[in-house]
């Protein structure tokens, strides 16, 4: 197996459609037409068609709630794509329809989820640098970044987003795999968890599996990232190699844990997910004749 490697898994840039243009910051728009990303709670609202899910084209729908927004975020096809959050109670024209953002994934093309990924991570940027961070004062934008400034202390204000790592861990060819309380029973997925202060990556990977499991790991290397929009993180891959301990859940945040053999996984996170991706990379690799790791 290499490392690092490139994947353009949903949400990463490298997965826009072709001819995307992303703004590097706001944009005066005065345009009649446009591209909607339109967010209704946990949900991404799509215009209803025969074929695949597409956004809605045109002018913004009649009778809808805009809670935040639109936000200019980039040209496709010749037309602005605006980002909006609605009412969750806002009821849609019937040639509208709203889907859950994550668990459909495999539904929606992976070029629409980054689209709308995208805007929804800079729509939850504009919102959280609406005033300064310092000193409370609305902000003003600055010029060719997502970023603001306060008129009054001139703090910048830039969009913050969050580390994680996530980690792929074996045994032989075993996989240790956890389910949380909230994940429906029988679906397991991998150990994660955000960076703490004055931490590495691996650091913080070592130190979630501990809490997490009550295994210790070793030999962490990289693999790969994915942007993770909800609301603003970047999930950051590793695999590593288990170096002793028995499985003792340690927090609340696991509720089972479980070496699984590769050949009898469980219900699995969607492959277009760096969790999915992880583990359908090392089961590859150990399923191979004589692979040790
Ligand atoms: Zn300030």
């Amino acid at each position: 197996m290499r490392y690092p490697e490139q994947i353009n898994l949903p949400y990463n840039r490298g997965a826009l459609p072709l001819g995307f243009e992303l703004l590097s910051g706001p944009v005066q728009d005065d345009a009649d037409l446009a591209h909607w990303v339109i967010l209704q709670g946990r949900h991404l609202v799509l215009a209803k068609s025969e074929g695949q899910p597409s956004l809605p084209v045109g002018q913004f729908p009649k009778g809808l709630t805009v809670l935040q927004g639109p936000l200019t975020f980039a040209y496709w096809r010749d037309m602005p794509v605006r980002c909006a959050q609605i009412g969750e109670a806002d009821i849609l024209p019937d040639s509208l329809v709203a889907e859950p953002f994550v668990s459909f994934q495999l539904r929606v093309p992976v070029e629409l989820l980054t689209v709308a990924g995208v805007g929804k991570q800079l729509l939850h940027a504009d919102l959280h640098t609406a005033f300064c961070h310092r000193c409370a004062t609305p902000t003003t934008p600055m010029k060719g970044s997502w970023g603001k400034r306060c008129p009054n202390c001139g703090h910048e204000n830039f969009p913050s987003i969050h580390a994680c790592a996530i980690v792929c861990i074996h045994r032989e060819n075993e996989l240790l795999l956890i389910r949380k309380p909230e994940w429906p029973k029988g679906r397991f997925g991998l150990v994660a968890g955000f960076l703490d202060v004055g931490e590495s990556l691996e650091e913080c990977a070592i130190r979630e599996t501990k809490e997490e499991t009550g295994v210790d790991i070793c030999n962490v290397r990289y693999v790969a990232s994915q942007a993770w929009p909800f609301p603003s993180q970047l999930m950051v891959g590793f695999i590593a190699d288990y170096a002793g301990g028995d499985i003792a859940i340690g927090d609340d945040e696991v509720e089972e844990a479980y070496w699984f053999p590769v050949d009898d996984l469980p219900i699995l996170p969607s492959q277009t997910s760096i969790a999915g991706y992880l583990i359908e990379k090392v089961s590859q690799k150990l399923r191979e004749p004589g692979s040790k790791s």
